[in-house]
């Protein structure tokens, strides 16, 4: 072992982490330039893609699934990451300056590791502080895409398109561009879709009999009939802060991943194929042959691996 003084270490730190910030703006600045900020598949390659909840405390836990989240991106691929709400405990964030964009998103998803977007919804604590300011920081970062409180994109998956939905479900109720409410342009955005699959991520589960807050009985009511009617394949939520694949009904399966930071115990029960209290996020592959899940945990043991749909 070499002896350096202080002096030396902190000076070998320094310039480690001013040559760490150089790439990293070095990589977002190729992303904004080029526009290739990997969030679509090379011709032919599945799509893949990882999908995160609850995680904003800034703390510890958050940054261990987001190292884990690192090395699934390298060892397995993924196109992006969709965040399913709660990205800033806990009330949100104030405006699109605020310094929490720094400390519990950007130094933690670190572009060097993570160099992919990041589709985002809102979740219940987000609108304790602006929500809007989370659609507004869309227009200054490479990554975070939230373009509006609902919005659609679509990616190839080999031979299958795929439209993913991201709702709030906090203002499903309020009037939402050309439409009523946001549930009525759900609802006419899914029916317009002639993509191979549908996929509706959202913060609230419809069904969550085995966490902490039960069964959503107005999305159960009014939610789960538009997801069906329409063919959804999939509906993944967060705010349960648990691992969760559950049982198809009426061909639509519910995927719960809220343990992005804080993780509770649950017990098995009837609706679930796999659940786990563990810490971690759920990683999907889309491609000729369905779709996959795995879930991962934290230290990277794959919970469980499941094939969702396929031909
Ligand atoms: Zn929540």
């Amino acid at each position: 072992m070499t002896s350096r003084s202080p002096v030396q270490r902190a000076s070998t730190a320094g310039r480690r982490g001013w040559l760490a910030a150089a790439v990293a703006a070095i990589i977002v600045a190729l992303v904004v330039v080029t526009g290739c900020d990997r969030s679509t598949p090379a011709d032919g390659e599945p799509l893949r893609f990882m999908a995160l909840g609850d995680f904003g405390t800034g703390g510890p836990a958050q940054r261990q699934v987001a190292r884990q989240m690192a090395a699934t991106y390298r060892d397995w691929g993924a196109d992006f990451v969709l965040l399913l709400g709660d990205n800033f405990y806990s009330r949100g964030v104030k405006s699109a300056e605020d310094p929490l964009w720094q400390s519990h998103f950007e130094s933690v998803y670190d572009p060097a590791g993570l160099p992919i977007a990041f589709h985002a919804v809102a979740g219940n604590h987000d609108h304790k502080g602006d929500a809007k300011a989370q659609i507004e920081y869309s227009r200054r970062s490479a990554r975070w895409h939230m373009p509006d409180h609902h919005y659609v994109f679509r990616r190839q998956a080999q031979d299958r398109s795929v439209d993913f939905f991201g709702i709030d479900v906090m203002v499903l109720d309020a009037p939402f561009g050309a439409q009523p409410t946001g549930l009525a342009w759900l609802n006419s955005a899914l029916a317009k879709s002639d993509a191979d699959h549908k996929i509706v991520f959202g913060h609230f589960p419809i069904w969550a009999s085995l966490g902490r807050y039960g069964d959503h009985a107005d999305l159960v009511e009014r939610l789960a009939p538009v997801l069906q009617a329409n063919n959804v394949v999939l509906y993944i939520a967060g705010h349960e802060h648990h691992l969760e694949i559950q049982k198809p009904r009426k061909g639509l399966v519910q995927a719960i991943s809220g343990a992005g930071s804080q993780n509770r115990d649950v017990a098995p029960g009837d609706a679930a194929r796999f659940v786990s209290g563990r810490l971690g996020f759920l990683w999907f592959e889309i491609g000729s042959d369905g779709i996959e899940a795995r879930a991962v945990s934290r230290d990277g043991d794959v919970l469980y691996s499941t094939q969702l749909a396929g031909r």
